[in-house]
């Protein structure tokens, strides 16, 4: 597969600001009593040609090269009965699981955005898109993977990393160590800067009646 870097890497610099035209200034069709003199056809062609030349972004400027870089992704499921509750790379027993393209794993793909929102990329959406057959099923410690790689090529390495998980049901806390070190393992981290939290939805909307779960998840990159 081609690497995700070499679609978008190059993608957080900011382009310049387009320079409009101001409508004010342009003669109003109107108010023809107050057009100004036109240009010749021939001058204006000139221009549009000269104009087309010119490059669209003289100098686009690098963006600073920040000695931190702050990140915050949320993702949301609907829950399904039948499929598997995947929850940061474990599989939780449940009687229903994520309704995705992908494994559905809603923490993995939270945090997935975080990385990338903190590198000033486009998001999991536009980076795997769900209409691609390769990510059909895929587990999503792929985009983990992805991500990480990203992270050390844009020269950051992770500060800490604080996610928390939204759902009534089932209780998390007897898997909460095991999903907190596959964590830790697929970003190449220390379990000190890596913190998972849990909570209910107080019975109230969709989180709460456990039709669906969701996860936000807050980073911090350091540069190396
Ligand atoms: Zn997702």
């Amino acid at each position: 597969m081609a690497s995700a870097s070499s679609l978008f890497l190059a993608s957080p610099i900011p382009t310049a600001p387009r320079t409009r035209t101001n409508p004010a200034s342009s003669p109003s069709p109107a108010r023809p009593s107050l057009r100004l003199r036109q240009p010749s056809p021939a001058v204006t062609v000139a221009a549009a040609l000269q104009a087309e030349h010119q490059p669209a972004v003289v100098a686009a400027p690098k963006p600073p090269a920040l000695p931190f870089r702050v990140g915050h992704g949320f993702d949301l499921h609907r829950l399904e009965p039948g499929l598997p509750l995947i929850i940061g790379g474990i599989n939780i027993p449940h009687d229903r699981g994520c309704d995705a393209h992908s494994d559905g794993d809603v923490l993995l793909h939270c945090v997935v955005d975080a990385i990338l929102g903190a590198l000033g990329l486009p998001d999991i959406g536009q980076i795997f898109p769900d209409t691609d057959p390769r990510w059909k099923g895929a587990e999503s410690s792929v985009f983990m993977k992805e991500a990480v790689k990203l992270m050390h090529q844009a020269g950051y390495e992770l500060g800490n990393l604080d996610a928390t998980l939204i759902l009534q049901k089932p209780k998390i806390s007897p898997f909460k160590e095991t999903i907190r070190s596959n964590l830790c393992d697929l970003l190449g981290a220390d379990p000190s800067v890596v913190n998972l939290k849990a909570k209910t939805h107080e019975k109230v909307d969709s989180l709460g009646e456990n039709r669906s779960i969701a996860a936000h998840t807050v980073i911090l990159l350091m540069r190396k």
